[in-house]
């Protein structure tokens, strides 16, 4: 299981306010080995507007530029299965 979190604040793509986490989803991935991983994101509500916007990849692609190339490996298996 591997945590998928942001680093520091995250805006929301709609209205650029904060974002409350509401919950958490997870998400499988299947590896090229075969090996199926789970990764566990977060559901986040607007503050604004309360519009939920999915995960991937408007969260995450602040995300992506404060984490390390690991999890930016990590990204780039997710997002094809949006
Ligand atoms: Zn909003």
């Amino acid at each position: 299981m591997f945590l998928v979190r942001g680093a520091g604040k995250i805006l929301s793509p709609c209205c650029g306010k904060s974002m409350r986490v509401i919950g958490t989803r997870d998400r499988r991935s299947k590896e090229r080995s075969g090996e199926t991983k789970v990764y566990n994101l977060r559901r986040l509500s607007c503050s604004g507007c309360g519009r939920i916007p999915h995960e991937l990849p408007d969260v995450l692609v602040p995300y992506k530029r404060y984490e390390s190339a690991c999890i930016e490996r990590v990204l780039s298996k997710l997002l094809p299965m949006i």
